[in-house]
C-alpha cells in the first residue's frame, strides 16, 4: 500500500463521525479527490459525471443519500467536524476535528493530485 494511502486511512480515523440530520446531504455536491481515493470509489460514466455536473450534484449522490458512504474522500469526511466547514444545519461530533488533523488533510490534498469526483 502506498504511503499516500497510509496517510489517508490514518486522516479517516482521526476524523470524528458524527449524526447527520436524516435525510440531508446539504453539503455534498461536485468535490474533488486523490487518485489514491478514486481508486477506491465506483466508476462512472461520463454521461454520469456529466448529468451530475450539469445539477451541480455529486456523481455519488443517490436518491438515499451518499452511494459510497464508506469510502467517501477526506474532505466529505471533514465537512462539519471543523470550525471552517461547519454544517449549516449545526450538527457535528462532540469533538472536532483537531486543528492538526485538519492541516494534516488540506495538506495532503494540496500535495496530491485532485481530479473531480
Ligand atoms: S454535515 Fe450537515 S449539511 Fe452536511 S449532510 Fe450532515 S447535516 Fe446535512
Ligand atoms: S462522495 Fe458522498 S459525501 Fe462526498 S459529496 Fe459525494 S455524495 Fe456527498
Amino acid at each position: 500500500m502506498s504511503c499516500t494511502n497510509h496517510k489517508i486511512d490514518h486522516l479517516r480515523l482521526q476524523i470524528p463521525r458524527f449524526d447527520c440530520v436524516p435525510g440531508c446531504h446539504d453539503c455534498c455536491g461536485p468535490v474533488t479527490a486523490s487518485s489514491e481515493e478514486m481508486a477506491r470509489l465506483p466508476v462512472k460514466s461520463d454521461a454520469a459525471h456529466e448529468a451530475a455536473l450539469v445539477e451541480l450534484n455529486c456523481v455519488h449522490l443517490g436518491p438515499q443519500g451518499c452511494e459510497v458512504y464508506d469510502q467517501r474522500p477526506l474532505i466529505c469526511r471533514l465537512f462539519g467536524t471543523t470550525k471552517s466547514l461547519p454544517c449549516p444545519h449545526g450538527r457535528g461530533p462532540e469533538q472536532l476535528t483537531e486543528p492538526r488533523t485538519e492541516q494534516q488533510v488540506h495538506r495532503l490534498i494540496a500535495s496530491t493530485r485532485q481530479v473531480l469526483v
